[in-house]
């Protein structure tokens, strides 16, 4: 089910990965003259030779932190090139057989990497547009279908630096981050090392909080306009400041502004910042407007628990479709791979802290489903860091509209997520983290442990333990670091 979700999908990746290495190549070989890259497009063609002229309707522009972005809004599949010249810099997009359809939106006067946008008739019958660049800058363009209300449009990506094959991702978190302290040993590489010793210098327990969509990608739109990227972003905003203000915890937004990223690329951010959960936030739509509710999800490998999550997975991955396509996913089948061998305990994990949001949810409103669901959602797809995606609420109900929409119910909303989240942390803590209560004495599980065993080791009684632990049951697991509080 979710591999026959993913095929269109994994189909225009790769045709947009053979246009970019066309144009890595080319920005090598050619990086001091002219750059061409043309590429055409069939329908393009066809359009063209039937004299249909294409209309491009409107430029909008989106600013991430590794690059900007340009999306023309235009009538139909195009035939057109980009280039870049030197001396001033500048980008030319032309369009064969096309014209302007009312004025070109400016970017931003502070703009990082371009100050104005022109157009111009070129050959009599062709639109070129002009796009002056503050400094040189790498590109990659390319097409979209028309998919969720939005129609054809053209691409164009914009690198401040020439596009290396070193994900910049990383870069981006690693700047915005404090110093970690890492230990070398962690809970997914070598559990049982572990359990030898305890660290004196501990990290912070990780979140990684994804806003769903954004930018390209509006996601879902309530009936008084209210667009789901905006409310998912007001809401991860408020949960990464609860995390933040836990001694102990640190929250790493994965979108930090109204951009889009790819489903895989996200994974990827909370990956590279050694994230111990990831966390992503959307807002629920359907066609009935009286369905209403919370709902938490975390990934099935198999299929979805019921037929509306099978339609929430479909909907929720054509993300990529609407904002964008992947560009670095080479490693498909590598990842499915490890997918399969490694996901065992990180979905354990995954159903536990999601089984501890949805509680805390409960208490604030209505849930759509009362217990944790599965389906196919590619952004939950981390072999080794636990994933949940909670549906905050149905942005398709009116009255729900309203309060995702209202500052209240979005810090209400953040604060049950985090209560959740926190209460998991206070039960598996992480061993090489720092939340766990100082001045009591720790042990690490090793395997084939258990309560009643470490209680009588420490001369303690099991309920004195699990209370100090925060446990509801006696299931301890390798790794797992355990607050022993004296007898008394
Ligand atoms: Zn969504």
């Amino acid at each position: 089910m979710v591999t026959e979700l993913l095929m269109p999908q994994r189909l225009y990746s790769k045709s947009a990965a053979v246009n970019v290495r066309r144009n890595f190549i080319e920005d090598t070989v050619m990086r001091s003259c002219r750059k061409i890259f043309l590429f055409l497009i069939l329908q393009g063609l066809a359009t063209v030779a039937s004299g249909q002229q294409i209309s491009v309707n409107a430029l909008r522009h989106w600013i991430a932190p590794d690059h900007s972005r340009l999306v023309f809004d235009l009538s139909q599949a195009p035939v057109h090139s980009v280039y870049s010249l030197d001396n001033p810099a500048r980008l030319v997009v032309d369009f064969a057989n096309a014209s302007l359809k009312g004025q070109l939106s400016q970017p931003v006067s502070n703009h990082p990497l371009y100050s104005r946008v022109r157009s111009g008739v070129h050959k009599k019958s062709d639109l070129r547009i002009v796009i002056d660049l503050k400094k040189n800058a790498a590109y990659k363009a390319f097409t979209l279908a028309p998919s969720k209300g939005q129609g054809h449009r053209l691409v164009v990506d914009l690198y401040p630096n020439p596009v290396t094959q070193k994900p910049l991702a990383a870069t981006t978190i690693a700047r915005n981050e404090k110093p970690q302290t890492v230990a070398p040993v962690s809970k997914r590489s070598a559990p049982q090392k572990a359990t030898k010793t305890i660290r004196t210098q501990k990290r912070d327990v990780i979140i990684a909080v994804d806003a769903g969509h954004g930018g390209e990608d509006p996601g879902a739109r309530g009936p008084h306009g209210a667009q789901e990227k905006r409310v998912t972003f007001a809401i991860a905003s408020k949960l990464a400041q609860l995390i933040n203000s836990k001694p102990g915890m640190k929250a790493v937004m994965v979108r930090r502004g109204d951009y889009y990223i790819d489903l895989r690329k996200r994974m990827k951010i909370a990956r590279d910042a050694k994230a111990d959960l990831f966390v992503s936030i959307h807002a629920d739509a359907f066609r009935s407007d009286d369905v209403k509710g919370a709902s938490v999800f975390t990934l099935s490998s198999r299929g979805a628990t019921s037929e509306a999550s099978r339609w929430l997975a479909n909907h929720e991955n054509a993300s990529d479709l609407v904002g964008g396509v992947s560009l670095d996913d080479k490693d498909d089948v590598l990842a499915s791979v490890l997918l399969d061998l490694s996901q065992t305990a990180t979905q354990e994990a995954s159903i536990n802290v999601a089984g501890k949001v949805l509680r805390q949810l409960k208490n604030i409103g209505h849930l759509h489903q009362h217990s944790v669901q599965k389906a196919g959602f590619m952004v939950l797809k981390s072999p080794d860091v636990p994933s949940i995606l909670v549906e905050t609420a149905f942005i398709s109900n009116p009255e729900e509209e309203r309060k995702l929409t209202s500052s209240r119910h979005q810090t209400e909303m953040a604060r049950a997520i985090f209560n959740g989240i926190d209460s998991y942390f206070s039960q598996y803590l992480p061993a090489e983290t720092r939340i766990a209560g100082d001045t009591d004495q720790k042990h690490i599980i090793s395997r084939g442990e258990t309560l009643s065993g470490i209680a009588q080791q420490y001369g303690v009684s099991m309920s004195k333990i699990k209370s100090a632990n925060s446990m509801d049951n006696n299931q301890v697991r390798i790794g797992q670091v355990l607050a022993i509080p004296t007898d008394s």
